[in-house]
C-alpha cells in the first residue's frame, strides 16, 4: 500500500493552484544582492538604538491595533494622500493586491494588465479564482491604448492594474493614456506605485478625479522591505468593502511600532533614496556605454537592459559566479528575451557590476 499523498493532492488541491508555478526567490547566499530592488543602505548606527528602545516598549502578549491608527495617520501623511482618501494596510502590497482580487473574484470575474508587469497580479489572479487577461505592452514598453481600449471592451474587468512605473521595465507609462484606461474601466483601477520614491510622477493627486481609481504604495522599495508594509489610497466607500477580506491584526506590533519610528525619521530615507536615483543615472550611462546592450530609462531603482541575442543566461551565470546576484527574466521569451534586470546598488556594487559585466561581455 502506498503512502504517498499523491492521489489526493491530485483530488483536493484545486487545478489552477496545481498548475502554478511557485513565486521562486533565489537563496543569495553571500553574493551581492542587486536582484530584488531592495535599498541598499540600513540605518545610521545612532538611530538603530534609538529605534531597539522603541522595540523594547512594545507589548508582544498583547494584539496590535488592528486599524492601526498611528501608523495610518503617519502614512496619511508621509505618502500625500489627500483630504478624504482613506488608508487600508496590507502585510506587503502584495496582500492588498490578494485582497483587491478576493473582493471582486467571482465566476467570470477577470483581472487585467498590461504585460509584461509585475509577475503576482497574474499569480493572484489564479490564487483567487479570477481569469487573468495581459495586454501586451508597446515594443518601446509603451501603453498600448487602442489594445488596452478593445480589451477592457471587450472583457470588462473587474480589476486593472497599471504599475506607475511599471515593474521590470522600469518607465512611466504615458499619463493620458493612463486616464483613458481608468475612463473607460467599469470596474477598479488600481494604480501601483510601488516605485514612487524614484519617479517624477504620481496619480495620488487624481484620486478625487476618478470614482472607480485606487493608488498602491509600498515602503518595500524606499528601505524597508523586511517590514513588509503596503498600503492602498482611495474612497472609504471602496475601502470599507475591500476591509472585509483582510485577516484581523495583519500588520504586527513590531511592523506598525517600526515603521512609526521610520516615518518619524524619513529624512534618513529620502537622503537614501536620492542617491539611489543619482546612482541610477550614472549606472544608466555605464551600461549604455557597453557594447552590443539595449537600455531603458527608468524611474525607478532598478535598470533593464537586453543583451545580445541568446547571451542573457550566460551572462546571468558568470555574474553569479562572480558573486553578484541580478534578475534573469529571458525565461519567459516574448517581449523580455534576452533581458536581464539590474537593481541600483551603493556606487561600490555597481562598480562591481559593471565591471564584471563589462569583463564577461569581452570574453
Ligand atoms: C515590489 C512590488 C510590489 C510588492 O511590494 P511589497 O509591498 O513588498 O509586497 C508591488 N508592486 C510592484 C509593481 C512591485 O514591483
Amino acid at each position: 500500500m502506498s503512502r504517498s499523498p499523491d492521489d489526493k493532492v491530485r483530488r483536493w488541491i484545486r487545478p489552477e493552484v496545481r498548475a502554478l508555478t511557485a513565486y521562486h526567490v533565489p537563496d543569495p547566499g553571500d553574493a551581492i544582492k542587486l536582484d530584488a530592488m531592495e535599498n541598499p543602505y540600513p540605518w545610521p548606527e545612532a538611530l538603530v538604538d534609538e529605534w531597539l528602545d522603541v522595540l523594547r516598549r512594545v507589548s508582544l502578549n498583547r494584539y496590535p491595533d488592528p486599524a492601526a491608527r498611528r501608523l495610518k495617520a503617519a502614512l496619511q501623511e508621509a505618502m500625500g494622500v489627500p483630504e478624504g482618501m482613506e488608508l487600508l494596510l496590507g502585510n506587503g502590497s502584495d496582500e492588498l493586491i490578494q485582497m483587491l482580487a478576493l473582493a471582486v473574484a467571482g465566476p467570470e470575474r477577470v483581472i487585467l494588465a498590461p504585460e509584461p508587469s509585475f509577475v503576482m497580479y497574474r499569480l493572484i489572479a489564479a490564487v483567487a479564482g479570477l481569469r487573468y487577461v495581459g495586454v501586451p505592452l508597446q515594443a518601446d514598453f509603451a501603453l498600448d491604448s487602442e489594445a488596452m481600449l478593445a480589451a477592457i471592451a471587450s472583457h470588462q474587468p473587474a480589476l486593472v492594474f497599471l504599475a506607475y512605473p511599471n515593474n521590470p521595465t522600469g518607465n512611466l507609462f504615458d499619463a493620458t493614456a493612463m486616464r483613458a484606461v481608468i475612463e473607460a474601466s467599469p470596474g477598479l483601477v488600481v494604480v501601483d506605485e510601488a516605485y514612487a520614491a524614484f519617479a517624477r510622477d504620481s496619480f495620488m493627486e487624481a484620486l478625487a478625479e476618478h470614482d472607480n481609481l485606487l493608488v498602491l504604495r509600498t515602503v518595500s522599495k524606499m528601505g524597508l522591505a523586511g517590514l513588509r508594509l503596503g498600503l492602498l489610497a482611495g474612497a472609504p466607500a471602496w475601502l470599507e468593502e475591500i476591509d472585509k477580506t483582510r485577516l484581523p491584526y495583519n500588520i504586527n506590533v513590531l511592523t506598525q511600532a517600526s515603521a512609526e519610528f521610520a516615518l518619524a525619521h524619513r529624512a534618513v530615507l529620502d537622503e537614501q533614496t536620492a542617491a539611489i536615483r543619482r546612482d541610477r543615472e550614472s549606472l544608466f550611462q555605464a551600461l549604455a556605454a557597453l557594447p552590443g546592450l539595449q537600455v531603458y530609462p527608468s524611474e525607478a531603482n532598478f535598470i533593464l537592459f537586453r543583451t545580445p541575442p541568446g547571451r542573457a543566461a550566460a551572462l546571468f551565470e558568470g555574474l553569479r559566479e562572480r558573486g553578484i546576484l541580478i534578475k534573469y527574466l529571458s525565461g519567459a521569451g516574448g517581449a523580455l528575451a534576452d533581458c536581464l534586470r539590474v537593481t541600483v546598488g551603493t556606487p561600490e556594487e555597481n562598480r562591481a557590476f559593471l565591471d564584471a559585466l563589462a569583463g564577461l561581455l569581452a570574453a
